[in-house]
Parts: structure tokens; C-alpha cells; sequence
């Protein structure tokens, strides 16, 4: 019979920085709709997972299939275009740009193919702009400046610049580092919604946050998983509690 299809299967990952693995001999696999958590003590291989799988640093060995696709020997650029969005930890939102024009310029048409920002002002973008700046709570404030949003209200800025494009696979990085809690709840009902249409691979350190929003937990340690599962399964895992205490 048919193996499982899933959204990313990550297979034997391996990379080496100077004969040190970061990332070793790693496999998970996740669904479609589903929110993934890892998380792990600092220097577990977190950020280096992400990297492998957005074709920022490339793997040594193994495969990283999305939707059947091979993107470990695909360019950064061409992986965007599977489908795969990656929201690094500082925004990358245009300050000077109103929330408006930031969602406008990150509509794949908005783009020229020399990478020059032109401004498509057809009905369709706006619709679409005004769509994703409702998912992202930012309709009231589609002529604000970006610089003067607050710091939340910029993160989501940035989530809303990756939903325009449609990615199938949204990868973030502490995403609620440095928010309110009521911006973190706002988040969480976000994710929510946004998976209705895709999966969301998320690094968290902020445990409360993960409980709120993991449908399943990879725990990283030393490049490979140390635990998976729900979180109450995997906080209650006599391995990971060894690792959080340090013994
Ligand atoms: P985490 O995100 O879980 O804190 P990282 O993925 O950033 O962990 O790092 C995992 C390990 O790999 C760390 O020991 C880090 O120093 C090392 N590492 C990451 N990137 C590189 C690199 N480009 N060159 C050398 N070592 C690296």
C-alpha cells in the first residue's frame, strides 16, 4: 500500500561544520494543516534545521522532500517558489513604506524580474493585501507607516508579508519573542487560522506558547531528536526533562 504522504519529510539530515554535526541523521515528518514546534537547549541545531530546509546552508547528506520535491540540491531562490516561506527573527519590513505598500511590494507580481520594486495597483492585490491585512490585524492600519507600528503589530507585519505569497510551509523563528501577552494570544489565533491553508514549522523557547499552539513537538539535542510527540507527552519525557535541568 501507499506510504503516508506528507508535507515535508526531512530524512537522514546531516551537516557538518568542520567534521562538527549540527544537524545529525535527523528525521521528522509533517502533515498538512499541522503546526510544528521544535525546540531544544541553545546550539541543538534549531536555526540550522530551518537554514537547511530554506536552502540558506546546504546539507552534507540526506533529503528534505516538500510536497515530493528534492530541495536539497535546489538554490534559495527556487525553493521560495515551491512554496516555502521563512520569516527570520529581525523583521525585514520597509520602515519608510506604509503597512499597505509593504503587503503590496511582497505580492509575487509586485516584483520585477530584476527584483526592482514596482507598485501593481490592480483590484486584485488590493484585494488580497486587504485580505491578508485582516489576518493579520493591521486592516485599521494599512496607511500607517511601518516604523510606527509596534513591535507585535511589525512581527505580524512581516507573517502578513509571507501569507501574500501562499506559501504551503511557513517557517518562523520566535515569533512571539518580545511581545505582549495579549499580542502573543493574538499570534496563537493567527497560526490558527493561517494553517487552515498550510503547515507552520515554528522554533519556540516560550513553553506557555508552545502548549498553546503545537500540534506536535520535535525536541531537539546535539542535532537529533531527543523526543516527538504532543507536548504533554514530550514535557513529561524523562530524557527532556534531564535535558531542560541540566544534570
Ligand atoms: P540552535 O538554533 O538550536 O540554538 P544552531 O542551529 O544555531 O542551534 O547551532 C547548532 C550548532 O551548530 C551550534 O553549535 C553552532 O555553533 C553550530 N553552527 C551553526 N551554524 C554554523 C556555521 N555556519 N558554521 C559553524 N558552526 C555552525
Amino acid at each position: 500500500h501507499q506510504p503516508k504522504e506528507f508535507l515535508l519529510a526531512v530524512e537522514a539530515l546531516t551537516v557538518s561544520f568542520d567534521g562538527f554535526k549540527a544537524v545529525n541523521d535527523l528525521s521528522f515528518y509533517v502533515d498538512e494543516n499541522e503546526i510544528r514546534v521544535i525546540i531544544g537547549p541553545n546550539g541543538a541545531g534549531k536555526t540550522t534545521v530551518l537554514d537547511l530546509i530554506c536552502g540558506k546552508t546546504k546539507a552534507t547528506s540526506g533529503s528534505i522532500q516538500f510536497r515530493g520535491k528534492e530541495l536539497t540540491r535546489m538554490r534559495e531562490n527556487e525553493i521560495v517558489k515551491t512554496g516555502v516561506g521563512r520569516k527570520f527573527q529581525n523583521p525585514s519590513i520597509y520602515d519608510d513604506l506604509t503597512v499597505f505598500e509593504n503587503l503590496e511590494i511582497s505580492y509575487p507580481r509586485g516584483r520585477s524580474v530584476f527584483g526592482a520594486l514596482t507598485f501593481t495597483r490592480d483590484a486584485a492585490v488590493r484585494d488580497r493585501v486587504h485580505e491578508v491585512a485582516e489576518m493579520i490585524f493591521l486592516k485599521d492600519r494599512l496607511n500607517m507607516n511601518a516604523d510606527l507600528l509596534s513591535h507585535g503589530q511589525k512581527q505580524w507585519l512581516e507573517i502578513g508579508m509571507l501569507l501574500i505569497q501562499d506559501p504551503d510551509l511557513l517557517m518562523l523563528d520566535e515569533p512571539v519573542a518580545g511581545m505582549s501577552v495579549s499580542e502573543r494570544a493574538k499570534t496563537a489565533e493567527l497560526l490558527n487560522r493561517i494553517i487552515k491553508n498550510r503547515s507552520v514549522l515554528v522554533i519556540e523557547h516560550d513553553m506557555k506558547f508552545v502548549e498553546d499552539i503545537a500540534h506536535k513537538v520535535t525536541v531537539l539535542h546535539q542535532g537529533q531528536i531527543l523526543s516527538e510527540g504532543t507536548m504533554e507527552k514530550v514535557k513529561n519525557d524523562p530524557k527532556v526533562v534531564e535535558v531542560y535541568l541540566g544534570h
